[in-house]
């Protein structure tokens, strides 16, 4: 029997959505490579968030060989999906590379790996296992965007996942793709601008047959982009309510879906805890440079009542914004906690602005000259939001910094957070939805210094250009 081992990549040191503990979830993408995999192979999957495949220290394989190692990166995981690569195929293992980072630099990939998946993998995976049993593993194969009815009853392989690291949430994909046009992110670039719904009866399959209660529906916006698609989504919940399949489940959506009465009765009835919404700026300058239209024609001033609207059913309403943009300044930190405290924001979360590889941001940044962190691939790694990967427009590194201890000190500090569990409560009425944002707040709290910390450390080591990196500035 041929034996797989599936791997999620894990740079040694990294803060980020691994650390929010209510939201650690499965590497589904993995469990879906799983499920498409002959029955006549075995498989093992490394998730490196838990686990090392490889000893970051003495670059040895922590596991017993394979014949085949797949392993899907996004791109900050991508210098560490290298260095798996190289301690594999020196011990003669070939190694298939899929995912974002692969679909969108493959020919970077390619000098690292035996093989890389362009698109998504379900329509490849079954007659790249085949080469690969007759000894033609191709260097390429292409996926592509695959209509999302077409992979009806393809449900991952949850248990597999289940059994090995006892992940207590799961992601459920019900769409792929997006059809906006945010300068920064590469969604459109990898999943497509065309938004691909999946047969509602599907997934309500699918979350039928799955045990697990907590569900995170892993795609950017599952209620859509348009009358139809509205339709759609509120048919899921319907459907949840009427077949009585409860969950805890947790979604990315826009802020049109707080004027939808109807959808957010059958959200909070399915068992919706809340929802995460990309506000990302409240300077419309900024929202058009970011391409940001969606949050344009919402308008900043109607966020209050929208989410006035979204506690009413109970729902708990997590902002995610990004500073750094050009355009910011640094009084934008202050009125971003404003903005949180007057409108109730139950969470808010921030990423630095990142422009993503072959993004428009990252093409004209680069022309611009103002990309630092350049020496590509080992400086993929810095390419998540959690890091500065390039020159500020408006403001200096220094008041970048003092800007988001203000954020931190107003907003996350033990009296902040306890006086805004006491909010939520108050105007959800629903103390688990409460209990689950505050949990959110505490583990964002190490990411939210661990950010400040890097910034600080970026200071002193005068890779910031401008910044000699003279005086020390302290960490938290
Ligand atoms: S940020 Fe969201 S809305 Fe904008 S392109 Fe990406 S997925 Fe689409």
């Amino acid at each position: 029997m041929k034996n797989l081992v599936l791997i999620n990549p894990h740079p040694e040191v990294h803060y980020g959505e691994e650390n929010i503990s209510v939201l650690v979830q499965m590497p589904l993408n993995l469990g879906y490579v799983a499920a498409l995999t002959p029955k006549d192979w075995t498989i093992d999957l490394i998730d490196e968030t838990l686990e090392w495949a490889v000893d970051p220290k003495t670059g040895e394989l922590r596991f017993n060989g394979a014949d085949l190692v797949g392993i899907t990166a996004v791109t900050y995981q991508i210098p560490r999906t290298y260095e798996i690569a190289r301690a594999c195929r020196q011990k003669g293992i070939p190694v298939v590379v899929g995912g974002p980072h692969a679909s969108t630099i493959p020919q970077e990939v390619a000098q690292h790996v035996d093989s890389v998946v362009v698109g998504e993998a379900e329509s490849v995976w079954s007659d790249l296992i085949r080469d690969l049993e007759n000894g033609q593993l191709k260097k390429q194969y292409f996926g592509g965007l695959t209509p999302l009815e077409r992979l009806k009853y393809i449900y991952p392989d949850r248990e597999l996942l289940k059994r090995k690291y006892n992940y207590k949430y799961s992601s459920i994909i019900t769409t792929r793709g997006c059809p906006n046009r945010c300068d920064f992110c590469a969604v459109p670039i990898f999943q497509g601008r065309k938004y691909r719904e999946r047969p509602v009866e599907d997934v309500l399959e699918e979350m039928k047959a799955t045990s697990y209660k907590g569900l995170m529906f892993a795609e950017d916006n599952f209620y859509g982009h348009s009358k139809r698609s509205n339709e759609r989504a509120r048919s899921l919940f319907k459907g949840m309510v009427d077949k009585d399949i409860l969950k805890d489940w947790f979604g990315f959506t826009a802020l049109n879906v707080a004027y939808d009465d109807e959808t957010l009765n059958y959200m909070a009835r399915s068992g919706c805890l809340g929802i995460l919404i990309g506000v990302e700026s409240l300077n419309e300058a900024a929202l058009k440079q970011m391409n940001k239209f969606v949050n344009i024609r919402i308008g900043v001033g109607n966020y209050r009542k929208a989410i006035e609207n979204l506690h009413r059913h109970g729902i708990i309403v997590w902002g995610s914004v990004i500073f750094g943009t050009d355009g910011d300044s640094k009084d934008s930190f202050k009125e971003m906690t404003e903005f949180a405290l007057e409108t109730g924001l139950d969470i808010l979360t921030f990423g630095i602005f990142t422009p993503m590889p072959l993004t428009s941001s990252f093409h004209r940044m680069t022309q611009e000259g103002r990309i630092f962190r350049n020496r590509f691939p080992e400086d993929w790694f810095y390419y998540n939001s959690n890091h500065l990967v390039y020159n500020l427009k408006d403001m200096s590194l220094e008041d970048f910094i003092e800007g988001l201890e203000y954020v931190y000190e107003n907003l996350y500090s033990r009296e902040a957070l306890k006086a805004r569990f006491d909010r939520t409560l108050k105007e959800t009425n629903n103390s688990k939805n409460s209990m689950f944002a505050y949990r959110i707040n505490i583990d964002w709290r190490a990411v939210f210094k661990s950010v400040i910390d890097d910034l600080k450390t970026l200071y002193n080591s005068g890779d910031y250009p401008g910044v000699k990196g003279r005086s020390q500035v302290a960490t938290l």
